[in-house]
C-alpha cells in the first residue's frame, strides 16, 4: 500500500500538493503538523499537513517528503477552518493565508536568509557534527541561506538541526536584525540590607552625626522608602532632601546606600500593588448593559466618548471570561498602543497576558504560539494586532476590537488582504464567543449594523472623572490672511491660545496631515513642478535635507536651483507638511522644545514610542504630527489641540472621506483636556460651515452618521454595496490599458452588476509600473459566492491569453 499527504504550501497556488510518506511516517503524521517538502526544480519549503489517505494523484507522481518538522500538530482544525473562510472570502490562496498566520521563525524555506546571533558565548565543544558545521560557515560570512546549509551538509533534511539553532538563539533570521530599543532606565537608590536592623542603624547615625547632610539624607530615605511604597529613585531622594548627588555618592562609597536601576515598565508594573479601581456609576451601567445584551447580539459595539474609560470597562468583562476559563483576544491597530495598553492590563492581571507582534523576535511569537495552543495560564489574555487572529486558539471566549474603526485593521499588501474587524467575528462566530467593538467615531459599517439590528449598542456619553469634552473653536483662515492675521500658517487665535497654555506649563498638540516641507515646489515663469520619474506624483519638498523626495518609492534628488523646463530660477513651494510647521514654530517659540512625529521621524525600530515616551516625560512642550497622533494615546498634560488646515482631510477623493476626517479631527481633539481642566481645540478652515466640520464643533456622531449614510446608499457604496478592487499593473502602458479594458468588458458580460473603470487612480504609476483599477460594486442581497466565482473565472480566462499574462492583477475584497 502506498500512503499520502496532502498539504498546503505557503504560495499563492489555489490547490494543495500531495507528497508520499513511509507507513511508519503515515503513522506519526496528523493534520496540522509541519513537514518539509521538495517543490519544483530545487526549492525546499515548510508546509502543512491538511489531508492523510492512500489515494495516489492521478495527473502526477508525489515527491517523498523531506521530513517531519513537528511532533504534535501546532494548527488546529479551528484554524484551518477559519483560514479558508479567509482564502475564500478574500479570495487568495490559502498558501498566502498560511504564510501570514506562522511565526516567520516557523516557515524555514530554502531562500531563508540566516546569521548568527552577534556576541553570544558559546561552548562549541557541545555542538554536534551539524551544528558546529554552520556556525563554522557563519564565522567566513556573515549570512548564508538555507539552500546553502544543504549543500554544506550534504543532505536535504536540515530544517531540524536549524530549527534548534534558531530555538537556542544561536542563530537568527536575517529580517530580525534591526534596531533595537533600549528602554529608559531609571536610577534607584536602596540602603544597604544590614542597615535594616536597628541597632546597626542606630551606629550608622551615630556615625555619620557629624556629616550633616549624610545624616539628613539617610533620615529622609526612610521616609520616602515607607511613603512611595520601598521604591526611591535617586531624584526623589535628592529633591525631597535638597541635597546633591555628592553627599548620595559618598553614602554609596561608606556602604549605606547602593544604586540600582529599574526598566520604566517594570517599574509601574512593581509599584502598583493596589491596581483595583471601581468603575464610575455610568461605565458600571455600561457594563451591565454588555453583559445583559450579550445573550442576545454576538458583537456589541461600544460607543464612548474619547477618555470616557472603555479601558476600565474591557478589563472587567475580561475578568468575566477568565473565571469561565476562556480565552480572550485583545486587538489593537497599532503597535505602539500596545504598550500603553500591556502596562496597564498587565498591572491588573499580573502575567496572563501575551503580546504578539511582528516586533517581536520569533523566539518570543513562537513562545506565544506555543502558549495559546497549550492553553497556558501565560496566555490567557492575548494583546495584538491584526495578525494575532490567526493564534491557535481552541477555547476562544471573547474578542475585544479597541478603535474599531481604524483602517489600518484592513490588511493591503501582501495578501491575504483581510480586514481583521471582520474576520474576527467569523471567527468569534466559529468558537461561539462575544465580540465587543470599541470606538469613539464608529466606522459607519458597525453602526449601521447596530442601526438594522445585527448588533448591540452601549453607549459612554461622558468622560470619566467629570473630565470635560474639550471646546473646540472654528478660525476662518481665508478670513484671518484677508486681514493679516497669520504668521505663517498660524492664525493670531492659534498663537495665543498657544502662548497662554505654555506661560502655564501644559502641553500642546498640532496636527497637519502631510509630511515634508511642502508637497511640491513649482515655478513662477512656467508652472512646471518636479515630478518623480517612477511615479505619477509630485516630488515632495525636504528643506533640512534640502532634498525632493517621492513618497512612494525612494527616489531622491538635490533641490533644483533652477526651473528644469525654463531655467528659471524663480522657484517656490506650495502647500505645506509638518517639516514646515516645525521650522516655523521653532522661529515663534525658539525657547521651546518642539517635537515631530511622522513616517520621517519614526522609522527606527521604536521611532514613535521613542518620541511618545519623550512628550509624555514632558521633554517636548508641543509635538506637531499626522494621522499618528490622532490614535487613542493619553497625554495628561495636553490642554490645547490645533488642527492647522482641516480642508485637505475633507478633500480627498475617497467615498469614506468625509467618514474619515470626522474620526481624525475627532480623534486628534480627544486628546486634549485633563482632570480639572477643560481642553481647547482650534480648527483652522477655508470652510467653516462645512457639515463634517460642524458635526465635529458640534460633537453630533449620528448626523455625520445620518449625512453619511445616505450618500453611501445613493452612491452605491459601502455598506450598501460591497465592493471588489481589481488593480492592474504594468510597465507597459498601452499594454497595461489594453488589458484592463478587456478585463472590464469581459466583467461587464458576465456580472449584470456595477463595474467601473477601467480608470486611471490618481497616482497611476508607482516604481515604473502604470496602474489601472475597475471596481466591481455587488449590492448585499446578491450571491456573494457566486459572483466571486465569476471573477475568478475571468481572471483565469484573462491570465491565459498570452499578452496579458504579464499584467499582475491583485483582488482586494472589501478595498478602504
Ligand atoms: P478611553 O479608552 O475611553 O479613551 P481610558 O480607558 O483610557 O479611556 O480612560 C481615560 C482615563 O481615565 C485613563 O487615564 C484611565 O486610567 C482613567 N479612568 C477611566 N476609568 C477609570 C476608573 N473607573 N477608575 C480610575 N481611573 C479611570
Ligand atoms: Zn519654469
Ligand atoms: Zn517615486
Amino acid at each position: 500500500m502506498q500512503y499520502f499527504i496532502d498539504v498546503i504550501l505557503p504560495l499563492a497556488v489555489k490547490k494543495t500538493f500531495t507528497y508520499e510518506v513511509s507507513e511508519a511516517e503515515f503513522k506519526y503524521i496528523i493534520n496540522g503538523m509541519r513537514i518539509a517538502v521538495p517543490f519544483g526544480k530545487s526549492k525546499v519549503y515548510t508546509s502543512l499537513v491538511v489531508n492523510k489517505h492512500t489515494v495516489s494523484p492521478l495527473l502526477y507522481k508525489p515527491k517523498e517528503i523531506d521530513c517531519i518538522l513537528d511532533n504534535e500538530a501546532i494548527v488546529n482544525s479551528n484554524q484551518l477552518k477559519h483560514w479558508n473562510w479567509i482564502s475564500d472570502y478574500y479570495m487568495c490562496s490559502l498558501g498566502e493565508v498560511f504564510r501570514s498566520a506562522l511565526p516567520s521563525g516557523y516557515m524555514l524555506e530554502s531562500e531563508t536568509i540566516i546569521s548568527e546571533k552577534k556576541n553570544l558565548k558559546l561552548d562549541t565543544s557541545e555542538f554536534k557534527d551539524d551544528e558546529y558545521l554552520i556556525y563554522e560557515a557563519l564565522k567566513s560570512q556573515s549570512s548564508i541561506t538555507v539552500k546553502d546549509i544543504i549543500k554544506i551538509l550534504g543532505k536535504k533534511t536540515v530544517f531540524p538541526v536549524i530549527n534548534g539553532l534558531l530555538a537556542k538563539g544561536i542563530l537568527v533570521l536575517q529580517e530580525e536584525i534591526k534596531e533595537v530599543y533600549k528602554p529608559k532606565l531609571v536610577r534607584y537608590v536602596k540602603m544597604q540590607d544590614e542597615f535594616f536592623n536597628k541597632e546597626r542603624f542606630q551606629d550608622l547615625l551615630s556615625i555619620i552625626s557629624k556629616a550633616k547632610k549624610q545624616h539628613q539624607m539617610v533620615l529622609s530615605f526612610f521616609q520616602l522608602y515607607a511613603s512611595e511604597n520601598k521604591v526611591v529613585t535617586v531624584k526623589q531622594l535628592l529633591e525631597f532632601t535638597n541635597s546633591t548627588s555628592s553627599v548620595l555618592k559618598a553614602l554609596i562609597d561608606k556602604g549605606v546606600f547602593e544604586e540600582y536601576y529599574l526598566n520604566e515598565d517594570r517599574v509601574i508594573f512593581e509599584k502598583d500593588n493596589d491596581v483595583s479601581f471601581i468603575l464610575s456609576s455610568v461605565q458600571e451601567k455600561a457594563l451591565n448593559e454588555i453583559k445583559s445584551i450579550k445573550d442576545k447580539f454576538d458583537v456589541t459595539l461600544l460607543h464612548g466618548v474619547t477618555a470616557s474609560g472603555k479601558t476600565e470597562v474591557y478589563i472587567k468583562l475580561i475578568e468575566d471570561f477568565l473565571l469561565i476559563g476562556k480565552q480572550v483576544l485583545f486587538l489593537l491597530p497599532e503597535i505602539a498602543l500596545t504598550t500603553q495598553l500591556v502596562q496597564r492590563l498587565t498591572s491588573y492581571f499580573g502575567n496572563q497576558i501575551s503580546v504578539y507582534h511582528s516586533k517581536y523576535t520569533n523566539n518570543e511569537r513562537i513562545e506565544v504560539w506555543n502558549n495559546v495552543l497549550d492553553q497556558s495560564e501565560k496566555a490567557k489574555i492575548v494583546i495584538g494586532v491584526r495578525n494575532a487572529l490567526f493564534l491557535p486558539f481552541s477555547n476562544l471566549g471573547l474578542i475585544i476590537i479597541d478603535e474599531e474603526h481604524e483602517q489600518t485593521f484592513k490588511q493591503q499588501d501582501p495578501a491575504p488582504r483581510y480586514h481583521a474587524r471582520d474576520a474576527a467575528i467569523v471567527l468569534a462566530k466559529q468558537h461561539n464567543a462575544k465580540v465587543l467593538l470599541g470606538s469613539a467615531t464608529p466606522s459607519l459599517e458597525s453602526y449601521y449594523n447596530v442601526a438594522i439590528g445585527k448588533y448591540g449598542l452601549v453607549e459612554l456619553k461622558e468622560r470619566y472623572g467629570n473630565v470635560l469634552l474639550p471646546e473646540i473653536k472654528l478660525v476662518d483662515i481665508k478670513d484671518k490672511y484677508f486681514r493679516k492675521k497669520m504668521q505663517g500658517h498660524f492664525s493670531d487665535e492659534l498663537l495665543e491660545s498657544m502662548n497662554e497654555a505654555l506661560k502655564l506649563g501644559e502641553q500642546i498638540i498640532l496636527f497637519q496631515n502631510r509630511r515634508g516641507f511642502s508637497p511640491f515646489v513649482e515655478c513662477i515663469t512656467c508652472g512646471h513642478v518636479p515630478h518623480c520619474p517612477n511615479c505619477d506624483v509630485s516630488l515632495t519638498y525636504y528643506k533640512f535635507k534640502n532634498q525632493l523626495r517621492c513618497h512612494y518609492c525612494s527616489y531622491s534628488m538635490a533641490n533644483p536651483t533652477h526651473c528644469h523646463q525654463c531655467q528659471s530660477t524663480e522657484l517656490s513651494t506650495k502647500g505645506f507638511g509638518t517639516e514646515q510647521i516645525e521650522m516655523e514654530l521653532k522661529a515663534l517659540f525658539p525657547d521651546k522644545s518642539i517635537g515631530r512625529m511622522d513616517q520621517d521621524t519614526t522609522r527606527g525600530k521604536y521611532g514613535y514610542e521613542k518620541i511618545i515616551d519623550a512628550f509624555k516625560n514632558q521633554e517636548y512642550d508641543v509635538l506637531i504630527g499626522t494621522q499618528m497622533l490622532a490614535k487613542g494615546l493619553h497625554f495628561d498634560n495636553v490642554t490645547l489641540v490645533g488642527i492647522l488646515n482641516a480642508d485637505n482631510l475633507l478633500n480627498q477623493p475617497h467615498f469614506r472621506a468625509y467618514e474619515r476626517a470626522f474620526q481624525m479631527m475627532t480623534q486628534v481633539a480627544g486628546r486634549a483636556g485633563r482632570k480639572q481642566k477643560k481642553g481647547t481645540v482650534i480648527i483652522q478652515t477655508y470652510n467653516p460651515y462645512h457639515n463634517t466640520i460642524q458635526q465635529v464643533v458640534t460633537n453630533d456622531y449620528k448626523a455625520m452618521y445620518r449625512e453619511q449614510i445616505y450618500d453611501r446608499q445613493n452612491f452605491k457604496y459601502p455598506p450598501f454595496f460591497r465592493l471588489i478592487k481589481l488593480t492592474l499593473k504594468h510597465r507597459d502602458f498601452e499594454k497595461l490599458k489594453e488589458g484592463s479594458l478587456w478585463l472590464y468588458n469581459v466583467l461587464v458580460q458576465q456580472l449584470q452588476i456595477p463595474v467601473l473603470g477601467p480608470e486611471e487612480p490618481v497616482i497611476s504609476r508607482i516604481r515604473n509600473e502604470y496602474i489601472r483599477n475597475i471596481i466591481i460594486k455587488i449590492p448585499c442581497d446578491n450571491h456573494l459566492g457566486k459572483t466571486k466565482k465569476t471573477i475568478e473565472k475571468v481572471i483565469v480566462s484573462f491570465d491565459s491569453i498570452a499578452q496579458y499574462r504579464a499584467i499582475k492583477v491583485v483582488i482586494n475584497v472589501d478595498n478602504y
